[in-house]
């Protein structure tokens, strides 16, 4: 980059956020410390473009890390915020657009009878596991390695998003006691599952992790169905349909973290795509259009146990704010069969365009992609898996994102996250990347 980035607005509100925000930010992945440069501070957006305090102009392929599947300031989803905020942003008593969005969510995914809202992701996972330790009595969590469910205490170990980009095992502060609760198993790794779920199999990495006997005592396999915290990392073939099996062998609830793939990848999420139903569904992202929204879904007999139907507490000031559930509904109404269409050429066109570009320029990597999402693995052979993921060349990654931006292309600052190509996004704005992204791979060279 050029020595004058030290002058730019950017730096001089970098260097003032850093007094009085932790890292200058308030999200840590935002710092672009794992591509080696300082943040970018954000103006505004316009559908797929992003526009810095600086004057420069973006094509945004991170969206927000996935609310945005309309891109920015949808003149839909902008309309149905500014008549909520005008009725007033929050009364702490229910609203009628809530149980409208219950339906929509239980229209498009059968697993979901009933729907409660929270402000995030993160607070939906917590949810989920309260809810599923309630149902069984019992504590043990089972989570994949480089699967990112929030910044839940139980379960950062071996977390994907920003802890992978750190490169964190976990995090200090979580109680030894979360921790011991969760057993961690290898993605796409079928006798590591067995072995920690009571199967067969034992001689594997999380054999070593004691888990009663048969698996009795997991409360829940918790998993993103189609894993995107360490990159996009797709279940192998029979692997989804295993957890399921696995979970049923125990007893246990089968937790589908769709925050990322619900309505995006399709209309019902991945449960859609693959035909594998969970017990419970963590919500997040798109179902609130942009605005701070999460929630946990599932059959009926399940969520009536949540107060006040039931004993399981949980509550939130904003859960099910008018305003994010304004956004949420205007999303989901503009995402019909011909949007998931038309998202999913777009993908596709990105992603074939990425790997072709490399290919010209003789660059090895492998290009994993979903309607929605994909992610520009710099590696010689496929990622099936966490260690796969970090085995891949970050530097060269982050030199390949430092001189995307310098060309307009506002791709995510780290090897282990997720492209966000959009509905926004035009064929004009795609072929445009591609090309920025050649020359990119030409100067990394
Ligand atoms: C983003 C994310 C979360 C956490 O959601 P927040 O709204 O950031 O708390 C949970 N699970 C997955 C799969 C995510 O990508």
């Amino acid at each position: 980059m050029p020595a004058s980035l030290t002058d730019t607005r950017s730096a001089e509100l970098y260097r003032r956020a850093l007094e009085l925000l932790p890292g200058g930010v308030n999200s840590p992945v935002r710092a672009m410390r794992a591509i080696g440069r300082d943040p970018i501070f954000i103006e505004r957006g316009a559908g797929a473009e992003l526009y810095d305090v600086d004057g420069n102009r973006f094509i945004d392929y991170v969206c927000s890390w996935g609310p945005l599947i309309h891109g920015h300031a949808h003149p839909d989803v902008l309309e149905a915020t500014v008549a909520a905020a005008r009725r007033g942003s929050s009364f702490g008593a229910p609203t009628a657009a809530e149980a409208e969005l219950a339906a929509e969510v239980a229209r498009r995914m059968d697993s979901v009878e009933m729907l409660r809202m929270t402000c995030s992701g993160t607070e939906a996972t917590m949810t989920a596991l309260r809810l599923a330790r309630a149902v069984t009595g019992r504590e043990r969590i089972v989570k994949f390695a480089g699967a990112y469910h929030g910044h839940v205490d139980g379960l950062l170990a071996q977390a994907g998003s920003g802890l992978a980009t750190a490169g964190l095992p976990s995090s200090p502060g979580v109680p030894a006691s979360a921790a011991a609760a969760t057993t961690v198993v290898p993605w796409n790794d079928p006798d590591a599952l067995l072995a920690a779920t009571g199967g067969a199999a034992a001689n594997t990495r999380s054999g070593e992790h004691e888990t009663g006997a048969g698996g009795g005592d997991i409360a829940a396999i918790v998993l993103e169905p189609l894993p995107a915290n360490m990159g996009v990392v797709p279940a192998e073939n029979g692997f989804l349909e295993l957890v399921r099996e696995r979970a049923d062998a125990c007893g246990a609830l089968l937790v589908f973290d769709e925050v990322i793939t619900g309505f995006r990848v399709s209309r019902g999420g991945m449960q859609e795509l693959s035909g594998v139903v969970p017990d419970l569904t963590i919500m997040g992202k798109v179902i609130g259009g942009g605005l701070p929204a999460g929630a946990v879904g599932g059959r009926s007999e399940l969520m009536r146990m949540l107060a006040p139907a039931g004993e399981v507490y949980q509550a939130g000031t904003l859960s099910g704010n008018p305003l994010a559930v304004a956004a949420g509904l205007a999303s989901l109404a503009l995402l019909d069969d011909d949007a998931y269409a038309r998202l999913d050429q777009c993908t596709d066109r990105l992603a074939q365009g990425l790997r072709e570009a490399a290919a010209q320029m003789g660059r090895p990597i492998q290009v994993a992609s979903a309607p929605g999402l994909l992610t520009v693995f710099f590696s010689e052979s496929p990622v099936s898996d966490l260690a796969g993921a970090q085995a891949c060349d970050s530097q060269a990654y982050g030199a390949w994102c430092r001189s995307l931006l310098s060309r307009g292309v506002y791709a995510p600052p780290s090897q282990f996250e997720a492209w966000f190509p959009s509905l926004a996004h035009t064929p004009e704005q795609i072929d445009t990347t591609i090309a920025a992204a050649a020359s990119s791979f030409e100067e990394i060279a």
